[in-house]
């Protein structure tokens, strides 16, 4: 039977056997294994829970993700759809991603998958293209003690823990301890349907508790990005997180000065444009984390002279309800707010120290204050070019003349120059009424023909992709 013929079906069956399942659902309960905590053999799961309990409709399962499991499963290999996919659906919300975990290894599991590729060295990965959809294949890991093959070849520690290569493969039961946390740690079996929980993720989505699995502070140490996923998904579900959970946070967040720029400017998308930023500010001020991505903005908003916290807040509330609404979001607004105070203490000194006139102290402060964030967060140059944009016109928009405001008012960024202009004066500044002024300026003239710009693109710009996860544990 083709593929798409058998999602059909399975909805067709499952409708049917949702029926009986409620009749009979009373004789079902929940199984149980006494023993839940082994993790190096493969054992059935802890608890596996059935259909009529969990109630996930098949309908909101992705028909994508579906038909890879289906073609590793007729090619011999155990697949489950697993982690965030089956914790949102668990929780009524809509999935951003869908994931598959599989016994079968990379390079075996692409064979048996149309539309695979290979990605990744540290952390191995096939990813499934469907048109703009991506479902990302990951082989079941264990716990780096169990290669015992050259542990270089496969698995790799250095000495404070981190885990630099993470390509040993295991069972079911290894890969659930080696997912972060117990929520993300559950098994959707489509061939019965139920869900396989090895964590007590199940109870702990019940509760609404964040828990790392294993011991916290390995975890991080393992992973140090795993500190910034407990602040974004305590803020995403509203979950509270478990006290040893939490409690290492703010001692090790120093540890992420050790991950790739690159790999924090990925985590920072997904920090700040998901559509709970404001939320995800506040949890990683709480746990220390704010300062280790952004130093300069944090140290001007614990100095106080300048309204860099109530602009950052403005511009986080903006772009999520812009998410929210689906419209077009881009990194270079965000990282223009968070740094543009940043940008101006820099200025302010660089021209107190020097004669330069005000256009090259404004490009030397630019390139000092980006310098300082692409050693903790990259910035893909079409961004930082976007950036820096933003900025000279914040420094062009008091000039007021009517040939200067036509050359900002045709500038391609002029829009998102504007937006931080207003968000500037909302936020304290006082600019003499330049906001308003700018306002009646829109209504008095017709608009310049823009070239198109990046800032118009549809919501996905910069978050198309999926991120990389190479260098996780
Ligand atoms: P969302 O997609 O909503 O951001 P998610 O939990 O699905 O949340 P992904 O980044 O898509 O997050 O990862 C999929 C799954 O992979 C997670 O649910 C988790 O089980 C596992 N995972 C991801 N990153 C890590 C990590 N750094 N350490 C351990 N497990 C991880
Ligand atoms: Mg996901």
């Amino acid at each position: 039977m083709r593929v798409d013929q058998r999602i059909d079906k399975g909805i067709l069956v499952s409708m049917t056997k949702n029926l009986l399942n409620r009749v009979t659902g009373l004789f079902t309960g929940l199984r149980r294994n006494a023993d839940s905590t082994n993790t190096s053999e493969h054992t059935p799961a802890s608890r596996i829970i059935p259909e009529d309990i969990h109630q996930i409709s098949r309908h909101d399962l992705n028909n994508n993700a579906l038909s890879v499991v289906y073609n590793l499963n007729d090619a011999g290999h155990e697949a489950y759809l697993v982690g965030g996919c089956i914790r949102d659906l668990l929780l009524g919300q809509k999935p951003k991603d869908f994931d598959v975990a599989t016994a079968a290894h990379p390079d075996v599991a692409q064979k048996a998958l149309p539309r695979a590729r290979l990605i990744g060295r540290r952390f191995k990965l096939v990813h499934v293209r469907f048109g703009r959809e991506l479902i990302e294949v990951a082989t079941f890991r264990a716990g780096h003690e169990a290669d015992n093959t050259s542990k270089s070849e496969h698995g790799k520690q250095n000495a404070a823990g981190l885990i630099v290569r993470d390509n040993v493969y295991g069972s079911i039961t290894d890969d659930a301890m080696r997912r972060d946390f117990t929520v993300n740690a559950l098994y959707y079996n489509v061939n019965d349907h139920s869900v396989y929980d090895y964590a007590n993720g199940y109870e702990d989505i019940q509760r609404r508790v964040l828990r790392m699995i294993g011991d916290p502070q390995a975890r991080y140490r393992e992973d140090p990005v795993r500190m910034l996923r407990a602040a974004r998904f305590a803020a995403k579900l509203g979950f509270e997180v478990e006290k040893k959970t939490a409690k290492p946070i703010p001692e090790l967040a120093h540890l992420l000065k050790d991950i790739s720029p690159a790999r924090l400017f990925d985590e920072s998308l997904k920090l700040f444009q998901s559509g709970y930023g404001t939320e995800v500010y506040h949890q990683l001020q709480r746990f220390n984390l704010f300062v280790q991505l952004y130093p300069l903005t944090d140290a001007a908003i614990k100095q106080g002279d300048t309204p860099a916290e109530a602009l950052l807040l403005r511009a986080l509330q903006n772009t999520d309800k812009r998410v929210q609404q689906g419209k077009s979001i881009t990194p270079a607004f965000l990282y223009a707010a968070l740094l543009w105070y940043p940008l101006t203490q820099k200025l302010a000194q660089i021209e107190a120290q020097s004669d330069m006139p005000t256009m090259a102290a404004f490009h030397e402060a630019a390139k000092q204050v980006l310098m300082t964030q692409v050693s903790c967060t990259s910035i893909p140059k079409r961004f930082s070019a976007t950036i820096k944009e933003i900025w000279e016109l914040q420094l062009r928009f008091p000039r007021r003349s009517p040939k200067a405001a036509a050359t900002s008012y045709e500038h391609p960024r002029f829009r998102a120059a504007y937006d931080l202009l207003i968000l500037r004066e909302q936020s304290g500044e006082d600019l003499d009424g330049l906001g308003q002024w700018w306002t009646n300026y829109q209504k008095e003239h017709k608009p310049p023909q823009r070239q198109p710009r990046r800032y118009d693109k549809p919501r996905n710009e910069g978050r198309g992709r999926r991120p990389r996860r190479d260098n996780r544990g």
